[in-house]
C-alpha cells in the first residue's frame, strides 16, 4: 500500500507518520518542497495545482490529510487562506482520490455544530458552525462527500500531543509562574490525543480497505467529558503528583463571556462515538489516560 500523508509535522501528522508506517510505504509532505522517490514535491494546501501535481506524482492508494488551517481566531480575519486550505484543498484531494480510486482520510471538528444543548452530537445531527474555521471545515467535509471518493472523515475535539503546543502544556507553563489561573468552566468537551487519532485511523483503514461500505463520517474522541477548567486542574494535579514545583495556588472557574475571543466557541463539544465504536470494534479509553501519558512524556524531557 502506498500512502501520501499531508501535514506531516502537525500534532496529528507527526503521530500518523509513526502509526501509518505499519501499513506500507508512507510518503510524507509538509508545505515545503522536499525530495521524495517520486521527485521533488511540496504538500502546500494553499497551492492547489501544486497539491494536485504532488498527488499525481505519488499516485497513492491512500491520501491522509492531517494539514489544516487550525488558527481558529486568526481564521476570522484571514478568510481566503482558511477557505483555500480547509475547503478547496480538500476538494482537490477528493477529486484526485476519486480519479485514483484511492481512500481519503481526513479530520474535521465538532465546531461544525452550534454547541447548544448537553447531548453528545451524532453524525446525523444538523450542522451550524459557530465560527468561520468551523464553516470552512464543514465545507471541506461536504466537498469530500460530494466527490464520490472513498473517504473516512473523523470529527474530533480538543486535540493535544506531546509534540507541539496545546492547552495542557500552556496551563502547565502558566502554573509554574502564576499564583492564580482563570479558566473557562462552561465549555464541555473531551481532550483527544493525536496518538489516539492516528491509531484509530490505521485500525479503520485496515478494515475499510476490505469493506468500502464503511466509508463515511465518524465522531472520534476518548470516553468521558470535562471542562477546560477541570482539564487544567487535572493537568496541574498530575504535574504536582509527579513532583513539579508549581507556583499556582488557585484555578478559578470563569465563564465564556468573561474571556472574549475573535471566534465564538461552542459550549457543547461532546461527540457521540457509538457509530465508530460499533463499525470498527474499537475501544476508546477514558480521556485521562492519554492526558496523563502525554504529561509524563512532556515532564520527563
Ligand atoms: P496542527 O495545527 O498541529 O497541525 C496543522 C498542520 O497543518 C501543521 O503542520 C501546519 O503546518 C499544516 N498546514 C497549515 N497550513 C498549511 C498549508 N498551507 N500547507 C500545508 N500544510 C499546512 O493541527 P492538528 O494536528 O491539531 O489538527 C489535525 C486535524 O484535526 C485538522 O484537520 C484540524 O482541523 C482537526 N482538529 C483539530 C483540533 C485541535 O484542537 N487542534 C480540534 C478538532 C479538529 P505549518 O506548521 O507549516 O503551519
Amino acid at each position: 500500500m502506498r500512502i501520501l500523508l499531508l501535514g506531516k509535522n502537525g500534532q496529528v501528522g507527526w503521530e500518523l507518520r509513526r502509526a501509518l508506517s505499519v501499513l506500507g510505504e508512507v510518503v510524507s509532505l509538509d508545505r515545503h518542497r522536499a525530495a521524495t522517490p517520486y521527485g521533488e514535491l511540496a504538500g502546500d494546501l494553499s497551492d492547489l495545482e501544486g497539491l494536485r501535481h504532488a498527488i499525481r506524482a505519488v499516485s497513492p492508494q491512500v491520501i491522509v490529510n492531517a494539514a489544516a488551517y487550525t488558527a481558529v481566531d486568526k481564521a476570522e480575519g484571514d478568510r481566503q487562506a482558511a477557505h483555500t486550505i480547509n475547503a478547496l484543498a480538500s476538494q482537490v484531494m477528493a477529486e484526485e482520490a476519486k480519479r485514483l480510486d484511492a481512500w481519503l482520510v481526513h479530520y474535521s471538528t465538532d465546531y461544525v455544530f452550534d454547541g447548544t444543548g448537553t447531548t453528545p452530537w451524532k453524525e446525523t445531527d444538523a450542522v451550524a458552525p459557530v465560527n468561520y474555521y468551523g464553516a470552512t471545515k464543514l465545507e471541506g467535509e461536504q466537498l469530500i462527500q460530494g466527490s464520490g471518493c472513498k473517504h473516512l472523515i473523523f470529527r474530533t475535539s480538543w486535540v493535544y500531543a506531546a509534540r507541539g503546543n496545546n492547552f495542557a502544556k500552556t496551563m502547565l507553563g502558566l502554573a509554574k509562574d502564576r499564583p492564580t489561573l482563570n479558566v473557562i468552566a462552561d465549555q464541555v468537551g473531551v481532550p483527544t490525543g493525536a496518538d489516539l487519532l492516528a491509531d484509530v485511523a490505521v485500525v479503520a483503514l485496515q478494515q475499510a480497505w476490505h469493506k468500502p461500505e464503511l466509508a463515511g463520517i465518524y465522531h472520534l474522541a476518548p470516553a468521558g467529558e470535562t471542562t477546560w477548567h477541570d482539564y487544567a486542574s487535572y493537568v496541574i494535579q498530575c504535574a504536582r503528583n509527579h513532583g513539579e514545583a508549581l507556583a499556582v495556588q488557585a484555578v478559578n472557574p470563569i465563564s465564556t463571556a468573561e474571556y472574549p475571543t475573535p471566534a465564538s466557541r461552542p459550549l457543547n463539544s461532546r461527540l457521540d462515538t457509538t457509530k465508530l465504536r460499533h463499525a470498527f470494534s474499537v475501544h476508546l479509553p477514558a480521556w485521562q489516560s492519554g492526558v496523563t501519558r502525554m504529561l509524563m512524556e512532556a515532564l520527563n524531557k
